[in-house]
Protein backbone atom coordinates (compact mmCIF):
# COMPACT_ATOMS: atom_id res chain seq x y z
CA UNK A 1 0.00 0.00 0.00
CA UNK A 2 1.46 3.15 -0.79
CA UNK A 3 1.99 5.31 1.87
CA UNK A 4 -0.31 8.36 3.29
CA UNK A 5 0.46 11.54 1.44
CA UNK A 6 0.23 14.76 4.32
CA UNK A 7 0.44 18.22 3.60
CA UNK A 8 0.76 20.03 6.86
CA UNK A 9 0.18 23.47 6.50
CA UNK A 10 2.16 25.71 9.25
CA UNK A 11 4.44 22.55 9.57
CA UNK A 12 7.30 24.61 10.59
CA UNK A 13 5.90 26.16 14.03
CA UNK A 14 6.11 24.94 16.95
CA UNK A 15 2.98 22.13 17.14
CA UNK A 16 2.99 21.52 13.23
CA UNK A 17 7.06 20.68 13.85
CA UNK A 18 5.74 17.93 15.90
CA UNK A 19 3.34 16.36 14.16
CA UNK A 20 5.71 16.53 10.89
CA UNK A 21 8.66 14.28 13.35
CA UNK A 22 5.06 12.18 14.82
CA UNK A 23 4.04 11.10 10.80
CA UNK A 24 7.81 10.94 9.44
CA UNK A 25 8.40 8.12 12.09
CA UNK A 26 5.80 6.71 10.97
CA UNK A 27 6.76 6.12 7.71
CA UNK A 28 4.41 8.51 6.09
CA UNK A 29 5.11 10.65 3.42
CA UNK A 30 4.72 14.70 4.35
CA UNK A 31 4.57 17.84 2.46
CA UNK A 32 5.71 20.86 5.32
CA UNK A 33 3.85 24.41 3.92
CA UNK A 34 4.78 27.44 5.39
CA UNK A 35 5.65 31.01 5.05
CA UNK A 36 7.71 31.29 7.98
CA UNK A 37 5.65 33.83 10.15
CA UNK A 38 6.28 32.19 13.19
CA UNK A 39 7.91 29.03 11.93
CA UNK A 40 11.82 28.40 11.57
CA UNK A 41 13.31 26.15 9.33
CA UNK A 42 15.49 24.78 12.58
CA UNK A 43 12.28 22.85 13.23
CA UNK A 44 12.11 20.71 10.43
CA UNK A 45 15.81 20.49 9.10
CA UNK A 46 16.37 17.34 10.76
CA UNK A 47 14.01 15.80 7.93
CA UNK A 48 15.25 18.14 4.48
CA UNK A 49 17.13 15.94 2.67
CA UNK A 50 14.71 12.60 3.43
CA UNK A 51 12.93 11.07 0.42
CA UNK A 52 9.65 11.16 2.38
CA UNK A 53 10.08 15.07 3.09
CA UNK A 54 8.98 17.99 0.90
CA UNK A 55 9.16 22.10 2.36
CA UNK A 56 7.14 24.58 0.17
CA UNK A 57 7.27 28.15 1.22
CA UNK A 58 3.95 29.19 0.33
CA UNK A 59 1.76 31.43 2.19
CA UNK A 60 -2.00 30.03 2.66
CA UNK A 61 -3.83 32.79 1.85
CA UNK A 62 -3.10 31.92 -1.58
CA UNK A 63 -4.35 28.30 -3.23
CA UNK A 64 -2.24 26.62 -4.76
CA UNK A 65 -2.48 22.78 -6.48
CA UNK A 66 -1.05 19.46 -4.79
CA UNK A 67 -2.07 15.78 -4.48
CA UNK A 68 -2.40 14.72 -1.12
CA UNK A 69 -4.51 12.33 1.29
CA UNK A 70 -4.85 14.49 4.63
CA UNK A 71 -4.78 17.81 5.19
CA UNK A 72 -3.72 19.33 8.72
CA UNK A 73 -4.60 22.65 8.48
CA UNK A 74 -2.31 25.01 11.23
CA UNK A 75 -1.03 27.62 9.19
CA UNK A 76 -2.04 30.57 11.82
CA UNK A 77 0.12 32.99 14.61
CA UNK A 78 -1.14 31.70 17.97
CA UNK A 79 0.08 33.83 20.29
CA UNK A 80 -1.26 37.29 21.28
CA UNK A 81 1.77 39.63 19.82
CA UNK A 82 2.08 37.63 16.75
CA UNK A 83 -1.93 37.71 15.85
CA UNK A 84 -2.21 40.67 17.07
CA UNK A 85 0.97 42.26 14.93
CA UNK A 86 -1.26 42.87 12.02
CA UNK A 87 -4.83 41.73 12.98
CA UNK A 88 -6.12 41.91 9.18
CA UNK A 89 -3.29 39.76 8.01
CA UNK A 90 -4.45 37.33 10.98
CA UNK A 91 -8.38 37.50 9.49
CA UNK A 92 -6.90 36.85 6.52
CA UNK A 93 -4.80 33.70 6.69
CA UNK A 94 -7.69 32.11 8.80
CA UNK A 95 -10.58 32.68 6.52
CA UNK A 96 -8.74 32.57 3.00
CA UNK A 97 -6.48 30.16 4.28
CA UNK A 98 -8.74 27.65 5.26
CA UNK A 99 -10.85 28.37 2.13
CA UNK A 100 -8.04 27.81 0.27
CA UNK A 101 -7.01 24.35 1.91
CA UNK A 102 -10.78 23.93 2.32
CA UNK A 103 -10.81 24.19 -1.68
CA UNK A 104 -7.97 21.74 -2.02
CA UNK A 105 -9.15 19.17 -0.11
CA UNK A 106 -12.52 19.25 -1.83
CA UNK A 107 -10.55 18.64 -5.57
CA UNK A 108 -8.73 16.26 -4.22
CA UNK A 109 -10.97 14.57 -1.65
CA UNK A 110 -8.52 14.56 1.24
CA UNK A 111 -9.37 14.34 4.56
CA UNK A 112 -9.22 17.92 6.38
CA UNK A 113 -8.17 18.45 10.00
CA UNK A 114 -8.15 22.03 11.47
CA UNK A 115 -6.08 23.15 14.31
CA UNK A 116 -8.99 25.14 15.79
CA UNK A 117 -9.10 27.29 19.32
CA UNK A 118 -10.14 27.17 23.08
CA UNK A 119 -10.77 31.08 21.93
CA UNK A 120 -13.68 30.31 20.03
CA UNK A 121 -15.32 30.04 23.47
CA UNK A 122 -14.12 33.82 24.13
CA UNK A 123 -14.22 34.56 27.73
CA UNK A 124 -16.50 31.78 29.04
CA UNK A 125 -19.62 31.89 31.42
CA UNK A 126 -19.93 28.30 31.39
CA UNK A 127 -17.32 26.64 33.39
CA UNK A 128 -15.45 24.09 32.45
CA UNK A 129 -16.31 24.29 28.72
CA UNK A 130 -17.60 21.64 26.86
CA UNK A 131 -18.03 21.57 23.01
CA UNK A 132 -22.01 22.17 22.87
CA UNK A 133 -20.68 25.91 24.89
CA UNK A 134 -21.40 28.39 21.48
CA UNK A 135 -18.62 30.86 23.75
CA UNK A 136 -18.66 34.55 24.68
CA UNK A 137 -16.36 36.55 22.31
CA UNK A 138 -15.79 39.66 21.48
CA UNK A 139 -16.47 40.58 17.39
CA UNK A 140 -14.55 43.66 17.74
CA UNK A 141 -11.69 43.87 20.33
CA UNK A 142 -7.49 43.06 19.88
CA UNK A 143 -8.17 38.86 20.03
CA UNK A 144 -10.90 39.25 17.64
CA UNK A 145 -8.99 38.99 14.39
CA UNK A 146 -7.99 35.46 15.94
CA UNK A 147 -11.23 34.85 17.71
CA UNK A 148 -13.53 35.17 15.29
CA UNK A 149 -10.91 34.36 12.59
CA UNK A 150 -10.98 30.47 13.75
CA UNK A 151 -14.78 30.67 14.47
CA UNK A 152 -15.31 31.54 10.86
CA UNK A 153 -13.05 29.05 9.84
CA UNK A 154 -14.94 26.37 11.64
CA UNK A 155 -18.11 27.64 9.97
CA UNK A 156 -16.35 27.05 6.34
CA UNK A 157 -15.26 23.72 7.31
CA UNK A 158 -18.86 22.52 8.01
CA UNK A 159 -20.15 24.46 5.33
CA UNK A 160 -17.75 22.27 3.11
CA UNK A 161 -19.08 19.18 4.60
CA UNK A 162 -22.93 20.28 4.32
CA UNK A 163 -22.14 21.39 0.61
CA UNK A 164 -19.53 18.59 -1.18
CA UNK A 165 -19.29 16.16 1.64
CA UNK A 166 -15.49 17.23 2.09
CA UNK A 167 -14.67 14.94 5.02
CA UNK A 168 -13.62 16.99 8.02
CA UNK A 169 -11.54 17.33 11.55
CA UNK A 170 -12.35 20.25 13.84
CA UNK A 171 -10.17 19.91 16.98
CA UNK A 172 -10.25 22.68 19.84
CA UNK A 173 -6.45 23.41 21.24
CA UNK A 174 -6.29 24.21 24.40
CA UNK A 175 -3.11 26.23 25.35
CA UNK A 176 -0.06 23.82 24.52
CA UNK A 177 3.30 24.32 25.52
CA UNK A 178 6.84 22.70 25.18
CA UNK A 179 9.95 21.92 23.24
CA UNK A 180 10.52 24.83 20.22
CA UNK A 181 8.16 27.33 21.52
CA UNK A 182 9.76 30.20 20.32
CA UNK A 183 11.66 32.14 22.95
CA UNK A 184 9.95 36.09 22.06
CA UNK A 185 6.70 34.04 21.59
CA UNK A 186 4.73 36.02 24.36
CA UNK A 187 2.48 33.34 25.68
CA UNK A 188 3.10 32.65 29.45
CA UNK A 189 4.89 29.60 29.32
CA UNK A 190 7.99 30.83 27.07
CA UNK A 191 7.70 34.16 28.32
CA UNK A 192 8.23 32.99 32.26
CA UNK A 193 11.13 30.44 31.54
CA UNK A 194 12.72 33.24 29.66
CA UNK A 195 12.19 35.75 31.69
CA UNK A 196 13.61 33.25 34.62
CA UNK A 197 16.62 32.05 32.63
CA UNK A 198 17.72 35.74 32.47
CA UNK A 199 17.23 36.41 36.10
CA UNK A 200 14.77 38.58 35.10
CA UNK A 201 11.54 39.64 37.33
CA UNK A 202 8.29 37.49 35.97
CA UNK A 203 5.49 39.58 34.50
CA UNK A 204 2.44 38.49 35.76
CA UNK A 205 -0.65 40.13 33.97
CA UNK A 206 -3.47 41.29 36.05
CA UNK A 207 -3.58 39.83 40.26
CA UNK A 208 -2.56 36.48 38.46
CA UNK A 209 -5.97 34.61 39.11
CA UNK A 210 -7.15 33.67 35.65
CA UNK A 211 -6.90 30.46 34.68
CA UNK A 212 -5.79 28.30 32.28
CA UNK A 213 -4.90 24.53 31.47
CA UNK A 214 -1.53 23.35 30.05
CA UNK A 215 -1.42 20.32 27.32
CA UNK A 216 1.94 18.77 26.99
CA UNK A 217 2.82 18.99 23.40
CA UNK A 218 3.50 15.53 22.68
CA UNK A 219 -0.32 14.75 24.60
CA UNK A 220 -1.58 17.23 22.09
CA UNK A 221 -0.06 15.61 19.02
CA UNK A 222 -1.17 12.42 20.17
CA UNK A 223 -4.84 13.48 20.20
CA UNK A 224 -4.41 15.46 16.75
CA UNK A 225 -3.29 12.28 15.26
CA UNK A 226 -6.46 10.08 16.42
CA UNK A 227 -8.80 12.59 16.27
CA UNK A 228 -7.28 12.73 12.01
CA UNK A 229 -7.60 8.71 11.76
CA UNK A 230 -11.25 8.51 13.76
CA UNK A 231 -14.63 8.89 12.06
CA UNK A 232 -15.52 11.78 14.11
CA UNK A 233 -15.99 15.06 12.58
CA UNK A 234 -15.79 17.02 15.51
CA UNK A 235 -15.42 19.83 17.30
CA UNK A 236 -13.00 18.21 19.88
CA UNK A 237 -11.72 19.98 23.01
CA UNK A 238 -7.96 18.32 23.11
CA UNK A 239 -6.22 20.14 26.09
CA UNK A 240 -5.09 19.00 29.88
CA UNK A 241 -7.94 19.32 32.30
CA UNK A 242 -6.04 20.11 35.35
CA UNK A 243 -6.71 24.21 35.73
CA UNK A 244 -3.60 26.43 37.26
CA UNK A 245 -3.93 29.93 37.99
CA UNK A 246 -1.05 32.01 36.32
CA UNK A 247 0.33 32.78 39.49
CA UNK A 248 0.80 29.48 40.22
CA UNK A 249 2.34 28.79 36.69
CA UNK A 250 4.59 31.59 37.70
CA UNK A 251 5.87 30.10 41.05
CA UNK A 252 6.31 26.60 39.59
CA UNK A 253 8.96 27.94 36.86
CA UNK A 254 10.30 30.17 39.59
CA UNK A 255 11.07 27.61 41.80
CA UNK A 256 12.48 25.31 39.02
CA UNK A 257 15.05 27.98 38.13
CA UNK A 258 15.33 30.95 40.15
CA UNK A 259 13.46 31.09 43.46
CA UNK A 260 15.42 34.24 44.48
CA UNK A 261 13.43 35.82 41.23
CA UNK A 262 10.89 38.65 41.91
CA UNK A 263 6.90 38.84 40.37
CA UNK A 264 5.87 41.96 38.65
CA UNK A 265 2.40 42.86 37.86
CA UNK A 266 1.65 44.49 34.84
CA UNK A 267 -2.07 45.12 32.83
CA UNK A 268 -4.47 42.56 31.84
CA UNK A 269 -4.71 42.56 28.32
CA UNK A 270 -7.88 43.38 26.99
CA UNK A 271 -10.58 40.71 26.43
CA UNK A 272 -8.16 38.52 28.52
CA UNK A 273 -10.39 35.24 29.62
CA UNK A 274 -10.56 35.12 33.05
CA UNK A 275 -10.68 31.00 33.25
CA UNK A 276 -10.37 28.37 30.73
CA UNK A 277 -10.43 24.87 31.73
CA UNK A 278 -12.02 21.59 28.88
CA UNK A 279 -13.99 19.21 29.28
CA UNK A 280 -12.51 16.48 27.44
CA UNK A 281 -15.29 13.48 27.52
CA UNK A 282 -15.84 13.50 23.98
CA UNK A 283 -12.32 12.72 23.05
CA UNK A 284 -11.86 10.11 26.02
CA UNK A 285 -14.73 8.68 24.68
CA UNK A 286 -14.10 8.24 21.10
CA UNK A 287 -10.68 8.34 20.81
CA UNK A 288 -9.44 6.43 24.08
CA UNK A 289 -7.22 9.50 24.76
CA UNK A 290 -6.77 11.43 27.66
CA UNK A 291 -3.02 13.65 28.47
CA UNK A 292 -0.71 11.56 30.32
CA UNK A 293 2.33 14.65 31.21
CA UNK A 294 2.08 16.18 34.64
CA UNK A 295 2.63 20.06 33.96
CA UNK A 296 5.89 19.52 36.49
CA UNK A 297 7.03 17.10 34.25
CA UNK A 298 6.16 19.13 30.55
CA UNK A 299 7.83 22.36 32.63
CA UNK A 300 11.09 20.26 33.60
CA UNK A 301 11.08 19.60 29.64
CA UNK A 302 10.56 22.45 28.44
CA UNK A 303 13.03 24.18 30.54
CA UNK A 304 15.94 21.59 30.00
CA UNK A 305 15.17 22.73 26.41
CA UNK A 306 14.77 25.92 26.46
CA UNK A 307 18.29 26.04 27.96
CA UNK A 308 20.00 23.99 25.33
CA UNK A 309 18.73 26.61 22.66
CA UNK A 310 19.48 29.77 24.52
CA UNK A 311 22.67 28.96 26.29
CA UNK A 312 24.81 32.20 26.07
CA UNK A 313 21.49 34.16 26.07
CA UNK A 314 22.48 36.94 28.52
CA UNK A 315 20.13 39.84 27.12
P1 LIG B 1 3.09 28.76 15.61
O1 LIG B 1 2.98 30.25 15.47
O2 LIG B 1 4.34 28.19 16.17
O3 LIG B 1 2.83 28.04 14.22
C1 LIG B 1 2.06 28.58 13.20
C2 LIG B 1 2.76 28.29 11.89
O4 LIG B 1 1.97 28.79 10.81
C3 LIG B 1 4.12 28.98 11.79
O5 LIG B 1 5.07 28.09 11.28
C4 LIG B 1 3.86 30.13 10.82
O6 LIG B 1 5.02 30.55 10.13
C5 LIG B 1 2.80 29.52 9.92
N1 LIG B 1 1.96 30.52 9.24
C6 LIG B 1 1.34 31.58 9.80
N2 LIG B 1 0.64 32.25 8.87
C7 LIG B 1 0.82 31.58 7.70
C8 LIG B 1 0.38 31.77 6.38
N3 LIG B 1 -0.41 32.82 6.06
N4 LIG B 1 0.76 30.90 5.42
C9 LIG B 1 1.56 29.85 5.72
N5 LIG B 1 2.03 29.61 6.96
C10 LIG B 1 1.66 30.47 7.94
O7 LIG B 1 1.83 28.33 16.48
P2 LIG B 1 1.42 26.90 17.06
O8 LIG B 1 1.34 27.03 18.53
O9 LIG B 1 2.24 25.83 16.48
O10 LIG B 1 -0.07 26.79 16.52
C11 LIG B 1 -0.40 25.99 15.40
C12 LIG B 1 -1.90 26.02 15.19
O11 LIG B 1 -2.57 25.53 16.36
C13 LIG B 1 -2.46 27.42 14.91
O12 LIG B 1 -3.46 27.32 13.92
C14 LIG B 1 -3.06 27.82 16.23
O13 LIG B 1 -4.14 28.71 16.06
C15 LIG B 1 -3.52 26.47 16.79
N6 LIG B 1 -3.59 26.51 18.26
C16 LIG B 1 -2.44 26.48 19.01
C17 LIG B 1 -2.55 26.54 20.40
C18 LIG B 1 -1.33 26.46 21.29
O14 LIG B 1 -1.47 26.59 22.50
N7 LIG B 1 -0.14 26.25 20.78
C19 LIG B 1 -3.80 26.66 21.01
C20 LIG B 1 -4.93 26.72 20.21
C21 LIG B 1 -4.81 26.63 18.83
N1 LIG C 1 0.36 36.18 30.86
C1 LIG C 1 1.07 36.70 31.93
N2 LIG C 1 2.37 37.09 31.72
C2 LIG C 1 2.98 36.98 30.52
C3 LIG C 1 2.25 36.44 29.42
C4 LIG C 1 0.92 36.06 29.63
O1 LIG C 1 0.57 36.82 33.05
O2 LIG C 1 4.16 37.34 30.41
C5 LIG C 1 -1.03 35.73 31.09
C6 LIG C 1 -2.05 36.24 30.08
O3 LIG C 1 -2.56 37.50 30.48
C7 LIG C 1 -3.10 35.16 30.13
C8 LIG C 1 -2.31 33.89 30.41
O4 LIG C 1 -1.05 34.32 30.94
O5 LIG C 1 -4.00 35.38 31.20
C9 LIG C 1 -2.05 33.03 29.18
O6 LIG C 1 -1.52 33.87 28.18
P1 LIG C 1 -1.07 33.30 26.76
O7 LIG C 1 -0.79 34.49 25.89
O8 LIG C 1 0.00 32.30 26.94
O9 LIG C 1 -2.34 32.49 26.24
P2 LIG C 1 -3.88 32.90 25.95
O10 LIG C 1 -4.21 34.13 26.73
O11 LIG C 1 -3.96 33.11 24.49
O12 LIG C 1 -4.62 31.73 26.46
Amino acid sequence: MAPTRNLITGGAGFLGSHLVDRLMQAGEEVICLDNYFTGRKANIQHWIGHPKFELIRHDVTEPIKLEVDRIWHLACPASPIHYQHNPIKTAKTSFLGTYNMLGLARRVKARFLLASTSEVYGDPEVHPQPESYRGCVNAIGIRSCYDEGKRIAETLCFDYKRMHNTEIRVMRIFNTYGPRMLPDDGRVVSNFIMQALRGKALTLYGDGQQTRSFCYVDDLIEGMIRLMKSDHTGPMNIGNPDEFTIQQLANMVRDRINSDLAIVHQPLPQDDPLQRQPVIKLAQDVLQWQPIVPLATGLDRTIADFKSRCSGDAD
